[in-house]
């Protein structure tokens, strides 16, 4: 394996001189971490006003960046870019916040056309949700919160009832990527609605994963209870007989954990540091990776160690870089010298490519914008690739 992820010239190969000239002027802001974070806090705010002014200057700068489109059809053709370059799609209606039973019906239809359109595209596999796409955030942490709720013993019918019909939604969105043979990849999101995320997802993997992997769960490694959740996530699979789908990623809600728990007295889920996660992470890359008759597993990372040593554990077990039950991905618009890379290596590489009106994927954009803030992070490692490319194909 010759793989290098400092080859800029594969990874920006889809893109025009202009274009790179736009992310290098945008991931320069995002180096501000004052800007970020004013910029974070009011936008969500000014969206609500309604002032074209800022609508389109998100929609020209970081919503150009990081989502395919305002519509599945304008998203499409980003689609069939990354396709040219033997690149796969997870696709993501990335409507977030919105509440009510009729926009988690109207959620659950939107899934489903985004489901039948990717059955008809060679190179996008997967779909991706979020639970609180269907249900009710408050809902979600009475279940989290109440022992009693978990068990399936509630005497609260409303409740029940509305259990049933987000579970309804699920079945329905995963019966029809059963039959059209497309993977869906269930998010992972704030640590205190994630039981009963969990354990939906066991349900659907129980009913659709038997022979082959269409539900995949999602673990974020910076909880630290995280990697045994996987190993008993797997003992429950091979008990019950179903494969066990999981899509591996760092969390991107750690500020956020951290803080309640302080709030609340509590003890943070998180890991005490970066290494810690940076290990369990690889842990559990290995893990899935020695169990792959068992486990399917998308490595969900810009993690340039983590990617790198997946691919060489694939290497030295002699596992074919085809595998389909290992699959990598990134962000669009974050890590292109990674996924170019390995896709040159043959590798199964997706981007992960929400779409949605600008103001419904405002938090997904602020999420990526605080991400790529941080001074350690992956503003200045962007920058400096963006730049290498600028200046290669200047000489
Ligand atoms: C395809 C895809 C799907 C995703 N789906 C989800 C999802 O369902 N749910 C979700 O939450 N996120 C999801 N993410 C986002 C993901 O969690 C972030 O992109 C990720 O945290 C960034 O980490 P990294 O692996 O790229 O590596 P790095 O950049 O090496 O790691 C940064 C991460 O490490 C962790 N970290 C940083 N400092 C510390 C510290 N002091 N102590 C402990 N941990 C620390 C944090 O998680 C931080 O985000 C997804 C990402 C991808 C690519």
């Amino acid at each position: 394996m010759n793989i290098s992820f400092d080859n800029t010239e594969n990874a920006f190969a889809y893109k025009s001189d202009k274009e790179l000239k736009s992310a290098r002027l945008l991931f320069n802001t995002m180096g501000f971490p004052w800007f970020v974070q004013l910029g974070t806090r009011l936008t969500p705010y000014i969206m609500k006003t309604g002032v074209p002014m800022v609508h389109g200057l998100i929609r020209k700068t970081i919503f150009k960046q990081f989502v395919g489109g305002e519509t599945l059809e304008e998203t499409a053709s980003v689609g069939n870019t990354l396709g040219r370059y033997g690149i796969q799609v997870i696709l993501d209606y990335g409507v977030e916040g919105k509440e009510g039973e009729e926009n988690f019906d109207r959620a659950t239809e939107e899934f489903i056309r985004v489901i039948n359109y990717a059955s008809t595209q060679t190179n996008i596999p997967f779909i991706s949700i979020k639970v609180t796409g269907l249900a009710r955030f408050e809902l979600l942490q009475i279940l989290n919160e109440a022992p009693r709720l978990r068990s399936g013993i509630h005497d609260h019918e409303e409740e029940i009832a509305e259990w049933d019909r987000v579970r309804d939604r699920m079945y329905s969105i995963c019966e029809v990527a059963a039959e059209k043979n497309i993977g869906v990849l269930i998010d992972a999101e704030e640590s205190w609605i994630q039981d009963p995320i969990d354990r939906l997802t066991m349900e659907m993997m129980e009913e659709f994963n038997k022979e082959k992997v269409i539900v995949y769960n999602t673990i974020q490694l910076y909880r630290h209870d995280r990697l045994s959740f996987l190993k008993l996530s797997h003992k429950i699979a091979r008990q019950q007989g179903f494969k066990l789908g999981m899509k591996l990623v760092r969390g991107a809600y750690m500020e956020k954990e951290r803080e309640r728990a302080l709030d609340k007295g509590m003890a943070s889920p998180i890991q005490k540091d970066k290494e810690s996660t940076d290990r369990d992470f690889d842990e559990s890359v290995r893990y899935c990776i020695e169990n792959i008759d068992d486990i399917s597993v998308i490595i969900a990372s810009h993690n340039e160690n983590s990617n790198l040593f997946a691919a060489s554990l694939l290497e030295e077990k002699g596992i074919s870089h085809k595998h389909h039950h290992v699959h990598f991905s990134q962000l669009f618009g974050m890590s292109d010298n990674i996924t170019f890379n390995l896709a040159k290596e043959g590798f199964n590489v997706s981007k992960y490519l929400p779409f949605g009106p600008i103001k419904d994927v405002i938090p997904y954009l602020m999420r990526r914008a605080k991400e790529n803030s941080s001074v350690s992070g992956q503003t200045g490692r962007e920058l400096s690739l963006i730049k290498k490319e600028l200046q290669r194909r200047r000489a």
